[in-house]
């Protein structure tokens, strides 16, 4: 499944937040036969549909989808050039298929900062300038190669130049995720740039930000395009303590209407591109990953792989067509279910039953 590599500098709170992350029990609930390994956080993507669906089908149990964020050792300044935990930081990233950037911004006197102050976009700054000086690097050894071939094969000059306008973007300080509408990131797969992922900013904040819609407006226009997330790490690990209800008054405390977990696995399913479709029936109300852009046969093989594989049909209502009838043979015979061929392409929200051969 996909992930989110979480990446910061030290001190910033990413073991408070990912200790937050790993405290629930959504995979020992749900996937009893999953192996939990130390460095993945999997955390439910709130989905209010499930429950309602369960309601309509008398569904017994709820199965979220789920989001896994891998926490990845602390970045230091130089990690491009190996030193200290560099190398296995840059391959760790590799793997990742997005990029997670805790950013402190809460005041803290007890707690140091490396650089002895808060200043989140200098700290944003020293973490991607890594990430821009491994791809430099990268480039520095792919350009010659891709020159080489360019010159007998000419349909490597678009991969070429591609590489070259990425040199450009790079060396003016940019990330390619930034700069994602200069450049066809398609061309540029090959070289597996660090950069290209997606980015996610998690602003580890304290009330006075979370409190404060100018200031974290700033912040979100700072890392545009990339999605922000402002949360309390602290708080969330003390929320995962506590009933309902004092929950609850903790979050009202400090004026949030929702665990910061919540939009933080939003943003993270988001940022990796997926979207579900929900299935539900007496035994499970369940919501399932695919990427944007899937098709039903796509989309049925997430279930297992002989769906895909003998697909005929997708039943497909969608959950407010079906909530708004209030059962699926009164949206039947309202004209709301449709019958859906390989082509069709999923949308969010999609309730659907396959038909297949076996
Ligand atoms: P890491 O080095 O990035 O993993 O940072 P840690 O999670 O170990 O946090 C470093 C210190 O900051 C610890 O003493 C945490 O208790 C504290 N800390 C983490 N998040 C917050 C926060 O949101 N507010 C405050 N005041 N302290 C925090």
């Amino acid at each position: 499944s996909l992930t989110l590599g979480i990446v910061g500098l030290p001190n910033v709170g990413k073991s408070t937040l990912f200790n937050a992350l790993t405290r629930n029990d959504v995979l020992a609930a749900n996937y009893p036969f999953a192996t939990i390994e130390p460095n993945v956080g999997v955390v439910p993507l709130p989905d209010e549909r499930l429950a309602k669906l369960a309601e309509i089908f008398g569904s017994e149990k709820l199965v979220p989808a789920v989001v896994s964020f891998v926490d990845i050792a602390g970045i230091v300044k130089g990690a491009s050039e190996g030193e200290g935990l560099g190398n296995k930081f840059l391959a760790n990233i590799r793997e990742a298929n997005a990029i997670c950037q805790v950013v402190r911004v809460f005041d803290d006197p007890d707690v140091v900062h490396v650089d002895g102050r808060i200043d989140a976009s200098s700290d944003m700054e020293t973490i991607n300038t890594e990430l821009i000086l491994a791809d430099l690097q990268t480039l520095e050894k792919a350009i010659p190669r891709l020159e080489k071939e360019a010159r007998t094969q000419k349909d490597r000059r678009p991969a070429l130049e591609a590489a070259q306008k990425a040199k450009a973007i790079l060396d003016s300080g940019r990330t390619m995720f930034s700069a994602q509408s200069e450049v066809d990131n398609d061309l540029l797969r090959e070289l597996s740039l660090l950069t290209t992922k997606p980015f996610l900013y998690v602003f580890n904040a304290d009330e006075g930000i979370l409190t404060d819609d100018a200031k974290m407006k700033e912040l979100r226009e700072l890392v545009a395009p990339a999605d922000a997330v402002f949360l309390d790490a602290k708080v969330e690990s003390e929320l995962l303590e506590l009933d309902e209800e004092s929950a609850r008054e903790l979050l009202e405390s400090i004026g949030q209407h929702e665990p910061g977990l919540y939009s933080l696995a939003r943003a993270g399913f988001h940022t990796l591109g997926l979207q579900t479709y929900l299935t539900a029936g007496p035994k499970e109300a369940r919501a399932w990953t695919i990427p944007q852009g899937a098709t039903a046969p796509q989309a049925a093989g997430v279930i297992h792989t002989d769906f895909e594989r003998g697909f005929i049909k997708a039943e497909v209502v969608s959950y407010d067509d079906l909530v708004e009838s209030g059962s699926k043979s009164a949206a039947k015979a309202a004209g709301k279910v449709r019958m859906e061929g390989k082509d069709y392409v999923m949308v969010d929200g999609d309730v659907v039953e396959f038909r297949f051969n076996v």
